[in-house]
């Protein structure tokens, strides 16, 4: 039986199987820089492709190869290209895709470095991108020209929680030729599988859910076909933003529980968000599991499940918030998410402090919106918490 015929959690424990030469019942961390050919011509071939021989870890090593052809398989992709960050995954994209007077169309309220780097690094270099609301299909198809290369999404985005049709934009995308790149960060591959709904490539952030365990930061890229997927072997590999074979064996070893893990936020988080929007405290809660979310009907359609982050803003706006923040004593006060212990931060000083303060409320990340990862404490001590903080307020 293929690991590929498997239900998703035995896929999690058995898809990228690595052989091994003594059995070993996990992947090992092969800790070297370099590996050593069998012969000159052995070492040539190796170079010309035409033998499958490891050369240099840079440019693949058998702890990184087993990651990545897991996940992957997980996202039903042709391969995998783990890189040393998430941010290393969405700068290998650009580059490999963008150029002198190319132009990307890109989810408004993304990831606030994705947007960052492009405004500005990438703009020195005659990259241009238009930010929209891509919840909204018609602000995509006004935004597109007849120089843009990538349509490049988050969705769920982040922190605002809005949810973009990857399927419909991917048709509108393809009929102009233009690649379709998903942040997936925010549902991993057990919550939603971009390729399966048209899109070419999907990333993560494997810093979040995939590791889940908030004790590395690593990134990968999972390209739908061979020809995009060299290209962006080929500039991870000379950019240099390659995983280290231990991290990548930590991330194995996190990625095994993703299903589980999931599973136990997600069932805390709806209490939590259920908790928050009957709080008299609570001016309004985005989290696409509630019904009051404005695109439940699509995130029920496009996801498997809702994630465990939420968004939230209190009556009291950002005077609140801070007291709030100030006073939780189970949720730590830290930026990232996915993992599994239960995280407070917020977006507007901290993860997208960096963005305009216009481009920033037009996104929808306002003053006071408090960003919370729910994690798989027990439920009970979660809303204590979250109770005796409001209190305070
Ligand atoms: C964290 C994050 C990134 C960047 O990942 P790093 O591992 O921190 O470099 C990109 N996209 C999203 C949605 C993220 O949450």
């Amino acid at each position: 039986m293929s690991s590929k015929d498997l239900k998703f959690n035995s896929k999690l424990i058995h898809a990228g199987h690595y052989e091994d030469q003594y059995g070993s019942a996990t992947v090992p961390i092969y800790q070297t820089s370099t590996f050593a050919f069998e012969s000159a011509d052995h070492g040539a071939k190796c170079f010309s492709g035409e033998s499958k021989g490891y050369i240099y870890t840079r440019i693949a090593n058998p702890t990184v190869r087993a990651l990545e052809q897991s996940i992957a398989e997980l996202e039903n992709g042709f391969d995998g290209i783990a890189t040393s960050s998430g941010m290393g995954a969405v700068t290998t994209i650009y580059m490999a895709l963008l150029g002198q007077g190319s132009h990307m169309v890109s989810t408004d309220a993304v990831y606030g470095p994705s947007r960052g780097v492009i405004e500005e690094h990438f703009s020195r270099f005659g990259v241009e991108a238009s930010y929209v609301n891509t919840s909204n299909i018609n602000e995509v198809i006004k935004a597109i020209k007849p120089n843009t290369k990538l349509l490049y999404l988050e969705s769920p985005a982040n922190p605002t929680m809005e949810i973009t049709d990857i399927k419909e934009c991917s048709r509108i995308a393809h009929e102009k030729g233009i690649l379709v790149a998903v942040d997936n960060t925010f549902c991993s591959p057990y919550l939603q599988r971009p390729l399966n709904l048209g899109a070419d490539i999907s990333f993560h952030s494997m810093t979040k859910y995939i590791n889940g365990h908030a004790d590395i930061v690593g990134g990968i890229i999972i390209a739908k076909d061979e020809t995009v997927y060299k290209k962006l072997r080929t500039l991870m590999i000379n950019m240099g933003c390659c995983i280290d074979p231990h991290q990548a064996y930590l991330v194995i070893r996190g990625s095994k529980t993703l299903g589980i893990r999931i599973d136990r936020a997600q069932e805390n988080a709806i209490k939590v968000a259920e908790f928050l929007e009957k709080h008299k405290k609570v001016e309004w809660v985005k989290y696409p599991g509630l019904k009051s979310h404005p695109q439940y009907e699509l995130a029920i359609k496009q996801m498997d499940g809702p994630g465990s982050v939420i968004s939230f803003e209190l009556k009291g706006g950002l005077e609140a918030g801070k007291i709030l923040m100030n006073n939780v004593k189970i949720a730590i006060l830290a930026v990232s998410l996915g993992g599994v212990e239960t995280l407070i931060q917020h977006p507007a000083s901290m993860t997208h402090s960096k963005m305009l303060k216009e481009s920033r409320i037009k996104a929808g990340i306002t003053d006071g919106l408090v960003r919370y990862s729910v994690g798989i404490e027990n439920i009970e001590d979660i809303i204590f918490d979250l109770d005796q903080a409001l209190e305070k307020i």
